[in-house]
């Protein structure tokens, strides 16, 4: 089971146009079935960026922390 801290860093890590296995997204996608705060924090993401692109690496370095600064990562728990 994916832990909530690695679900945001995977999350994080999209965002970053860093590119994650097939295994890997399905263990976020899991995750978020279950868990409401990666839920609320991925939804935050997405409002942030707007329509995210399909290529994500089209976002700039510094496009992208100046996203993640603006959120408020979820509890650890
Ligand atoms: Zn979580």
């Amino acid at each position: 089971m994916l832990k909530c801290r690695h679900a945001v860093d995977k999350a994080d890590a999209l965002v970053d146009g860093t590119p994650l296995s097939r295994r890997e997204r399905l263990a976020l996608r899991f995750h978020l079935l279950i868990c409401h705060h990666c839920r609320r924090y991925l939804r935050q993401l997405r409002a942030l960026l707007g329509s995210l692109p399909r290529q994500e690496d089209a976002l700039d370095d510094a496009r992208t922390q100046a996203i993640l600064d603006k959120l408020d990562p979820p509890q650890s728990h």
